[in-house]
């Protein structure tokens, strides 16, 4: 059985006193919730000291980027070797590292390659921008990604895949439940193409965008889609907890 995720993903939001804040304002009802794995991935600067007010508690932490070079003259990048000492997660292939950093697959392909090797665990996005759904180019475009993103990456690799459509993050526009769940029954699918049946089965797959307290219930209904990647709904604490919350009594009940 796979264990479900909820991951936020604090982007470029929080400073360092904000992040201990808003860390502080959830923290006793997210440790208390179980059955669900609970990510948080604040910006570089807040790892370490999240990594000290996490410790002990139930909650992990993720990076959102990191270069694949593990050190060198590469100013202003974070390699794998620093985050293995703060993080066990880190997002790699956001949409909006794809879209306004100009990463491409190839380089996202080497991250994913890097974190692994460094025992860190990769949560790979991918998905569709609206052109490409309307013009019913979405699973092409997604089986390019995982194919290259992917590309000589072992079987056995502990990794997440995020489904996150690019029309859905930060939108309010959330994919409907189906449309979430039938992209990610087709992501299983490739990943059995590109690795096997089996694997396929093991991998967890997320769905991210527009995710609140509101929808929470009914995406993780769907038995395909094993958890969550929030954005804004993760900076609001009462809000998070209740998404963890929910998440972990839909996925509960298939976990005993
Ligand atoms: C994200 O940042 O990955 C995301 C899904 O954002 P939002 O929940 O705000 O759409």
């Amino acid at each position: 059985m796979r264990m479900p995720i909820i991951a936020g993903n604090w982007k470029m939001y929080t400073t360092p006193a904000e992040a201990r804040k808003l860390v502080l304002d959830m923290l006793p009802a997210l440790d208390k919730v179980e059955g669900v794995d609970k990510l948080l991935c604040p910006p570089f600067v807040s790892l370490l000291l999240l990594k000290e007010l996490l410790k002990d508690t139930s909650i992990r932490l993720g990076a959102q980027n990191m270069y694949f070079e593990v050190k060198g003259a590469y100013t202003g990048e974070i390699s794998p070797l620093m985050l293995v000492e703060l993080c066990h997660f880190v997002i790699l292939g956001h949409s909006e590292r794809r879209w306004y950093f100009g990463e491409n697959d190839r380089l996202i392909n080497n991250k994913i390659k890097s974190a692994l090797s460094h025992k860190l665990i990769p949560i790979l996005c991918v998905g569709e921008r609206l052109r490409e759904r309307e013009s019913g180019r979405a699973q092409e475009v997604i089986s390019n990604q995982l194919y290259a993103g992917l590309s000589d990456v072992a079987t056995s690799s502990e990794i997440v895949i995020a489904y996150e459509p690019v029309w859905a993050i930060g939108t309010g526009k959330a994919a409907t439940s189906k449309q979430a769940a039938d992209t990610i029954k087709f992501i299983r699918d490739t990943l059995a193409s590109i690795w096997d049946g089996r694997r396929a089965q093991e991998i967890r797959i997320l769905y991210g965008g527009s995710v609140t307290g509101e929808n929470i219930t009914e995406l993780v209904s769907q038995s395909e889609i094993d958890g969550a990647l929030v954005g804004g709904a993760s900076l609001r604490p009462e809000e998070f907890v209740s998404i963890v919350s929910q998440a972990a009594k839909i996925k509960g009940k298939s976990i005993i």
